[in-house]
């Protein structure tokens, strides 16, 4: 089925040559001129994918200015510079946040009959998580600023509880190079991830003891420095309706 699939998907891509004039614009403010067309194969849910030179589809420019070239096809399928397609992508990053990246691919050929190299999966989901990362924090930056305002929940709870910590995660030397350690010999074995939640709990079990509501929980990670992680928790905060409740309780150690 998936083989099916796979040539069927083939051949509607290959209805459109990607062939967009003579000349198009490269991105950058410059124009860039059409050369030929030139293959790529990209790995999509259904198996790889061959955007083929001899059915002419995928038309290649190229930007004397910048000194790169670009295929406008690639741009409009989303695998600009990436040879996986978003579906699998995002299949990917499922797999990969579930475990160890060779546990993923395990996963991805067994239940999807998708292979990829442990390398890929690890390759595809750091960037995705990168990339899921900084718009988190370009999100939040607007929000901080007041350019971007949420609305407040509705119904507004009575509190909004936070808690915030720290913990060090143990890291290979690779990932804490440059970083001062308590250790004897200066080096850092572990980065401090830093947590934060936002809950609410304002029923009482039959002790009369708060409960926290089921779902309410709003969770934050982040192995940035402090201040960009108080701007990440700043905008939950403002996005969970900490400037309309009664009451804001922050629990923490106290740190900075
Ligand atoms: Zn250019």
């Amino acid at each position: 089925m998936l083989k099916l699939g796979c040539g069927m998907l083939e051949k509607l891509l290959s209805a459109d040559s990607g062939f967009r004039g003579t000349r198009v614009p490269c991105g950058q403010g410059h124009e860039a001129e059409f050369i030929s067309y030139r293959d790529k194969v990209i790995d999509t849910v259904l198996g790889p994918v061959t955007l083929n030179r001899a059915w002419c589809n995928r038309a290649w420019y190229h930007c004397a200015a910048c000194g790169c070239g670009l295929a406008p096809r690639d741009g409009e399928l989303g695998v600009d510079g990436v040879s996986m397609s978003p579906g699998l992508a995002a299949m990917n990053d499922r797999a990969a946040a579930a475990g160890p990246f060779a546990e993923a691919a395990g996963l991805l050929a067994d239940l999807a009959g998708v292979r990829l190299t442990v390398k890929r999966v690890e390759r595809a989901a750091e960037a995705s998580g990168t990339a899921v990362a900084a718009a988190g924090r370009d999100r939040a930056a607007l929000i901080t600023a007041r350019r971007l305002v949420p609305l407040p929940p509705s119904p507004l709870p009575d509190k909004l509880y936070a808690a915030i910590d720290g913990t060090g995660v143990p890291v290979t030397a690779k990932e804490s190079a440059g970083r001062q350690g308590k250790g004897e010999d200066g080096r850092a074995r572990t980065l401090e991830v830093k947590l934060a939640v936002f809950f609410t709990q304002d029923k009482l079990d039959a002790k009369g003891y708060p409960v926290r509501d089921r779902g309410s929980s709003s969770y934050i990670a982040s192995f940035e420095p402090a201040h960009v992680f108080a701007d990440l928790v700043k905008a939950e905060g403002i996005c969970r309706g900490a400037g309309h409740v009664r009451q804001l309780p922050i629990l923490g150690d106290g740190a900075a």
